[in-house]
């Protein structure tokens, strides 16, 4: 990791001097997978040119918008990827040109709950515990993230992702009433087809190219995370690498998500979902 930023200035350089010349092109793909928001001018994008012959998949963000919102909306438009985002009501607020932007530019925004509590306990990112913690408190942090959403110019959200993945029966119920249909991070097993980036573990762009691409297939809905630091931007470098295992595969990108996206959670005898995770709650995916 320590050389990427010597390439990446490297590639500019040489982008910059001798562009067209063979040398440009080698540079450039060691410089691909690097995140530097400086790169991306001399970088050339292979963009979405699929026949869909092979299906369609659906690529999520959760928990912007925040800094690097607008890069990825960016990198999503150069490359033609339409996405889904489920965004927090904390983060909306004061960034309703993002909401906007994102509308008029194809995407979906779905809820991720106002102060991106955990929904089945109360307790909110600080730790701190919202006491009592019922339905009504439910239905609160999801009915403000949805008019937030709302009020910056998205249509009515209609689907809900939980923040870390954490549900049960109680906040479904909560949510379905308020119209918002679950669409799970993570799966029980493969089978699902729900495919987890794992962008939020400190791993390279390579590293959650990698872990998309793997299992990306017909019906996929691959979760990434749009939120702090070099996570984000490594996402965001990983996408051109998804999009050429798309192209090869006959994969489209839509934001239709199928109906059973709830990872199986809600079952009969199903009691509650939660990241597995030994990281503290404020940096656990979700
Ligand atoms: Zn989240």
């Amino acid at each position: 990791m320590r050389r990427r930023p010597l390439l990446t200035a490297l590639a500019v350089v040489f982008g910059l001097t001798f562009a067209g010349h063979q040398v440009v092109a080698d540079v450039r793909t060691s410089a691909a997978a690097s995140a530097e928001p400086a790169a991306a001018a001399a970088e050339e994008l292979r963009p979405l040119t699929s026949d869909c012959s092979g299906g369609y998949v659906v690529l999520t963000f959760d928990d912007g918008p925040r800094q690097h919102t607008g890069a990825l909306l960016d990198r999503l438009r150069d490359l033609g990827l339409p996405a889904v985002f489920f965004w927090s009501g904390h983060n909306v607020e004061g960034r309703g040109e993002l909401v906007r932007r994102a509308v008029a530019e194809g995407h979906v925004v779905g809820n991720h709950a106002q102060s991106h509590a955990d929904l089945t306990t109360g307790e909110l990112p600080s730790g701190e515990q919202v006491s009592p913690w019922g339905d009504e408190q439910i239905r609160e942090e999801l009915r403000r993230a949805s008019e937030l959403l709302v009020a910056e110019g998205a249509p009515q959200p209609e689907l809900y992702r939980p923040p870390y993945g954490a549900v049960n029966q109680q906040v479904d119920d909560v949510a379905r009433e308020l119209g918002l249909r679950l669409v799970m991070s993570f799966g029980r097993d493969a089978t699902d087809n729900l495919v987890d980036s794992h962008d939020t573990e400190g791993v390279s762009a390579e590293e959650i190219a990698a872990n998309v691409v793997g299992p990306l297939r017909d019906g996929s809905i691959v979760t990434m995370h749009d939120g702090l630091g070099q996570a984000t931007l490594n996402s965001i470098a990983a996408l051109q690498p998804i999009v050429d295992a798309m192209n090869e595969r006959g994969l489209c990108a839509t934001t239709e998500v199928r109906p059973d996206a709830d990872g199986r959670v809600l079952e009969p005898g199903f009691v509650g979902a939660q990241v597995p995770s030994a990281a503290p709650k404020a940096s656990a995916k979700g």
